[in-house]
């Protein structure tokens, strides 16, 4: 029964820097990995959609070429070239994964499913490997929701998705939030028609109602059909059609297209880790119980990354990965409750988000301040011709602390980073307020913005 020092189960975002951290002390682990190494980001989440979504962006931006003073008569779209492109970008970073975990020293790299036989113990192709401490980074799936007819149908997920090398002739995509609206928008460019069905009242719904609406406005535009309140979703096949009823308060009740993606949400890989073996405590979704410091209610073994639903990011498994490596290694009390919401959502223009919401703030009771601008107000947005969305930025009125922001619009990926360190720095507002900022940029604006607060009524 070989033995080590650690076990780290899974190669997400965390696992690999986790075992470089430990086999740098000298320690023996083991690294267990049963599918691709990288796991959802390098192989079917961050790294491949943001591929295909700068090819989505150059040709959406090709066709736009009378505007900017050039004429590309015809765009045509090379699917398999797409493809080929994101398969070498993400392969890559998979390569580079493998390749280093291999050849770090210290560190054992066992290829299968790695199974808990014991509180000390993990089984994986017939072998038991022993430790005192054992990591747990098995991340996530794509949900499969119970839809009527689903069965009778073929569908994707973000995963085979990623396989197709045609573009959809109608792709029906159902869930409109970050995975669903990404690829829609992306379909759409690359010429697929696309229709978002959505079952609540407005697209990425845990977004203030604004940022919903600009975002529709922005999918729209681009011949994007959003169907919200779609609550009856059902599939049937007809001929070589796939039929979705929708039943929404508007527009057609049914839907026909060729492909289907589900992006409905996703689900913990815990089900089959025998979880159960080892005592370790999930709560009713599956997702592992832990606690600040990402121990699981088994003292020796921790969680990190999507399986704790602590977070649901690249980043923020990143950050579990430190937090352990902090807490073990570093002498350094590093907590999840440390962490700052901080998202993207890849549409064109992107959404840049960080803290509250103005709903939550708004729900919090506390006085604030808020400020907005539209980027057709923004320089560099006009010079780039992309004015489509918004800033906008909440400030605490008595702390004068940032509380959040939202940043649609181009750069806005980047842009919400300038917000996020001053939340970090809990510093006034009105230190940016005054910096100097570079002309001409998006983030040149948002001491314009702090500098023009109206309360929140
Ligand atoms: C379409 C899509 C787009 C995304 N885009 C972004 C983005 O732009 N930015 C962002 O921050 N996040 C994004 N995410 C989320 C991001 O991919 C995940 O949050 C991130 O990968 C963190 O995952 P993780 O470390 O928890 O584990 P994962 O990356 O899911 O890896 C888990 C690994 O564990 C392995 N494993 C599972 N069970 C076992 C077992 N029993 N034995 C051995 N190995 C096992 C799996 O094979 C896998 O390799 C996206 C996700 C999707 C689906």
């Amino acid at each position: 029964m070989p033995g080590f020092d650690a076990i780290i189960i899974g190669t997400g975002q965390a696992g690999p820097g986790l075992a470089g951290r430990l086999a740098a002390t000298g320690v023996k682990v083991a690294v267990i990995e049963r599918g691709r190494f990288g796991g959802t980001c390098v192989n079917t989440g961050c790294i491949p959609t943001k591929a295909m979504v700068a090819s989505a962006y150059a040709i959406h931006t090709a066709r736009r070429g009378q505007e900017y003073g050039f004429a590309a008569s015809q765009v045509e779209v090379d699917m398999k070239a797409v493809k080929a492109r994101k398969d070498r970008i993400s392969g890559q970073s998979r390569d580079g994964v493998e390749k280093w975990m291999k050849s770090t020293a210290n560190i054992t790299v066992y290829q299968g499913h790695g199974r808990f036989e014991s509180a000390r113990e993990v089984s994986v192709g017939g072998e038991r490997l022993t430790a005192e401490r054992i990591f747990i980074n098995v991340g996530g799936r794509a949900t499969i929701p119970d839809i009527p007819g689903l069965a009778q149908i073929s569908y994707l997920n973000n995963s085979s998705l990623l396989n197709l090398d045609v573009v959809p002739r109608h792709l029906i995509v159902v869930g409109g939030s970050y995975v669903g609206l990404e690829f829609g928008q992306m379909f759409r460019r690359f010429g697929s028609q696309v229709t978002v069905l959505e079952m609540g009242p407005r697209l990425v719904g845990r977004e203030d109602e604004d940022v919903s609406a600009a975002v529709r406005e922005i999918l729209e535009r681009e011949g994007v059909e959003i169907r919200v309140n779609a609550k009856c979703i059902r599939f049937e096949k007809r001929g070589e059609e796939i039929v979705a009823g929708a039943e929404c308060k508007e527009g057609a009740p049914e839907v026909q297209g060729s492909h289907v993606l589900l992006a409905v949400g996703r689900r913990p890989n815990t089900g089959d880790l025998g979880l159960d073996k080892a005592g370790v405590a999930t709560d009713s979704h599956g997702y592992i119980t832990v606690d600040d410091q990402l121990r699981t209610t088994v003292p020796g073994i921790w969680a990190l990354g999507d399986c704790n639903g602590k977070g649901a990011f690249t980043h923020t498994s990143y950050n579990d990965f430190e937090i352990v490596a902090a807490n073990l290694l570093d002498n350094d009390a590093r907590r999840v409750s440390d962490r700052i919401v901080a998202y993207n959502l890849y549409i064109d223009p992107p959404l840049g988000r960080a803290g509250a919401t103005e709903a939550e703030v708004r729900r919090s009771g506390r006085k604030a301040l808020i400020g907005t601008r539209p980027m057709t107000r923004v320089g560099r947005a006009i010079e780039k011709g992309e004015t489509q969305g918004f800033i906008k930025i909440l400030v605490d009125a008595e702390t004068k602390q940032i509380l959040g922001a939202s940043v649609l619009g181009t750069g806005g990926d980047e842009v919400i980073h300038c917000i996020l360190d001053l939340m970090y720095a809990r510093a006034p507002y009105t230190v940016m307020q005054r910096a100097v900022h570079i002309h001409p940029t998006v983030s040149e604006l948002l001491p314009t913005v702090l500098g023009d607060l109206k309360p929140l009524n």
